[in-house]
């Protein structure tokens, strides 16, 4: 610490304008909140006012005689040393230093000091030292210092983490739309900067839905985190201003304050052209090979017919008996390759619909029937199901019923029954397949229904699938302007339910006429 030099002034000459009142001068040092202490030239304590007592613990006659070296701080000590044989060498000057001293309790006092050197005022004739202890206030400016650099710190690292991760990260003020945080990674996915929201457009770029139609502005996702919307796993095409073009995965949040206001959004966003170019290429093959399969599997069906017919006319039943089991496995491979072909339609937008007006419940009865005939460990309990009428693709409607009473028989191998119940709820009529199996964990409930996603691996349970069998009965039933969903615990079974538009009576009469 610096030491300052000050002009003496008229401060020096104060114990002479006293003189006068020697007891008042007196009482006005030993009330003083701060210090005073007189030393000789050799730094030895001739006098200590009592507030000494609260900065060090000590009684002013325990400290009278002693060299006032001893209560320094070790490391200080050198600098309080040069400081008093300074002030001895310029007399006329006043230094001001800040050192800490020891406490009788062995704790360290920080204290300012202000020397003057009076050793030829032949009133006082001593080193005069005015102490204040700042012990306090230096913690407080400690404790803001370190506040301060831990404040650094976190923001280094969040930097650093921001500057390190894969995704683009782009942080606006809720209320200006400003963008107030935004990583060097955005740049590099978008190739330029991105811009405040009220611009009007936040990337120089254009964002299309998968299927090729522009993002409006409404649906960008930081403008609806901004109105309190989460954004999960949203995939996008987007055609950056110098033409190239690529897919992102776009998450984003609102980010509130603690009385719950949105008070900025934070959107995220990664690079998925890779996956996406390797799930193009993925469909391409799983059509290739679907159609592949599909013509020898017809010739098998046929001939496996017309072998039937011949085995029955020889009566051959030990041949009949291999020939039936080679014809169960044909119709799954069949089921299979026609699931395949499904998720390729699908995937191009080529499925069709033939839609037409059918009683619903009759579908059901029809279904359930049906997939009753294929197993012998579980009963279909159907509740009594209410007349309904649908305009939809019957055939694809029972698909979606074959795919979830055959999960239901297959995924729960210890119990021994499913039931089956519809319910009329307003313009919407809702089937549900309910079994007793281990049930599914929430967090699978949403992806349970993408293309391929299985809960665990079929080699580990050995259950016969490729993943696909929800994913086509979803698209079927969004298709027809309904929905499907699950409820489902671990260990509690689960319940899959879809619901349609169902059609009123007179509107029954009027289509079918
Ligand atoms: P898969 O051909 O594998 O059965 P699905 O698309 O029909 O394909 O089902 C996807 C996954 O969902 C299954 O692999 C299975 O893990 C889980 N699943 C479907 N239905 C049920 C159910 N009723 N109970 C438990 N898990 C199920």
């Amino acid at each position: 610490m610096a030491a300052s030099s000050r002009k003496s002034g008229k401060r020096a000459d104060q114990p002479k304008t006293c003189k006068r009142s020697d007891k008042n001068f007196r009482a006005l040092i030993e009330n003083s909140f701060d210090v005073i202490v007189l030393q000789n030239e050799r730094g030895d304590i001739l006098y200590a006012s009592p507030s000494i007592t609260r900065i060090l613990g000590y009684t002013p006659d325990e400290l009278v005689g002693v060299n006032g070296s001893h209560v320094v701080h070790p490391a200080d000590k050198r600098y309080s040393i040069e400081t008093f044989n300074r002030l001895l060498v310029e007399p006329d000057t006043q230094l001001a230093a800040c050192f800490r001293v020891r406490h009788k309790d062995g704790s360290w006092r920080v204290v300012e000091g202000v020397w003057k050197n009076l050793l030829d005022n032949p009133d006082i004739n001593a080193v005069v030292i005015n102490l204040h202890d700042i012990t306090e206030h230096q913690q407080v400016i400690q404790a803001h210092k370190q506040l301060v650099e831990q404040l650094e710190a976190e923001r280094t690292l969040l930097r650093e983490i921001l500057r390190q991760m894969p995704s683009g990260v782009v942080v606006a003020d809720a209320s200006t739309g400003n963008i107030i945080l935004s990583n060097e990674r955005v740049k590099e996915l978008i190739h330029s900067d991105i811009l405040p929201v009220q611009a009007g457009q936040y990337t120089q770029g254009t964002t299309y839905h998968l299927d090729g139609s522009p993002i409006q502005a409404y649906e960008w996702s930081l403008l609806r985190a901004m109105q309190g919307e989460v954004a999960q796993n949203e995939e996008r095409l987007y055609i950056r201003k110098d033409g190239t073009q690529c897919y992102f995965n776009i998450n984003a949040t609102p980010i509130r304050d603690k009385n719950g206001n949105i008070i900025a959004a934070l959107v995220s966003f990664y690079d998925i052209t890779l996956r996406k170019e390797l799930d193009k290429r993925k469909d391409e093959f799983i059509t290739l090979a679907s159609h592949e399969l599909k013509t020898p599997l017809t010739s098998l069906k046929g001939f496996t017919y017309l072998l039937t017919r011949h085995l029955r006319q020889q009566n051959d039943q030990n041949a009949l008996y291999f020939l039936l089991r080679m014809d169960s496995q044909i119709n799954k491979l069949t089921r299979l390759v026609n699931d395949l072909l499904d998720v390729s339609r699908l995937q191009t937008g080529k499925m069709l619909y033939r839609k037409e007006v059918f009683a619903l419940h009759e579908l059901v009865k029809e279904i359930v029937e049906n997939v009753q005939g294929t197993t012998q460990t579980h009963s279909l309990i159907v509740e009594p199901l209410p007349a309904a009428h649908i305009e939809a693709d019957r055939d694809r409607i029972g698909q979606v019923l074959v795919n979830l009473l055959s999960n239901a028989i297959k995924y729960s191998p210890l119990a021994n029954k499913v039931t089956v119940r519809m319910a009329i709820d307003g313009d919407y009529v809702t089937v549900s397949v309910q079994d007793f199996g281990p049930g599914i964990a929430p967090e699978h409930h949403q992806q349970i229904f993408e293309r391929f996603y299985q809960v665990s691996p079929t080699t580990q349970h050995n259950y016969p699938g490729l993943g696909i069998g929800l994913y086509i009965s979803n698209q079927i039933i969004k298709e027809h302007q309904g929905k499907l969903w699950l409820e489902s615990e671990p260990g509690q079974g689960a319940t899959f339910h879809f619901s349609l538009p169902a059609l009123h009576e007179k509107n029954v009469l009027d289509k079918n006429r």
